[in-house]
């Protein structure tokens, strides 16, 4: 994959934002995000996928006074900023993990949101970010 079919991070992000703030949720306790996220990595969704990421995942580390824009990814491990402990951040950190890819935000970062998005948010939520993402000329 080459790195001239990357997106910048401005275009992506105002992708993501439109349709997040109609669908994501906020998870107010550590104890929901870590619920949220554990029953994602078990699933039989990523299981069959991302056969790799499954046997292998990711550590998930809720760091409450890290701001927002700290909140990033490693091959073995996510680091969430308090205010990114929702439902659209952990997709988009855990899309990162599973794209094998060269490119950052490329097209197969996108398609892995797009699936993440559509099986654990909800389809709707997976029409609404593939239609930002036509708008914006990401897809
Ligand atoms: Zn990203």
């Amino acid at each position: 994959m080459s790195l001239a079919t990357e997106t910048d991070d401005v275009t992506c992000y105002t992708a993501e934002s439109m349709v997040a703030r109609l669908w994501t949720t906020y998870f107010k306790t550590d104890e929901q995000t870590r619920e949220f996220w554990d029953q994602m990595i078990a699933s039989r969704f990523v299981k069959c996928r991302w056969p790799r990421v499954y046997r292998r995942p990711p550590k998930l580390k809720i760091m409450h006074a890290m701001p927002y824009s700290k909140t990033f990814c490693a091959t073995n491990r996510i680091e969430l900023a308090l205010f990114s402990c929702t439902d659209w951040d952990i997709c988009h950190e855990f899309a990162h993990i599973c794209d094998t890819s060269k490119a950052h935000h490329g097209p197969m970062f996108f398609d892995i949101q797009l699936q993440l998005v559509g099986r654990f948010i909800s389809p709707e939520a997976k029409r609404s970010l593939r239609y930002a993402y036509l708008a914006l000329g990401v897809l």
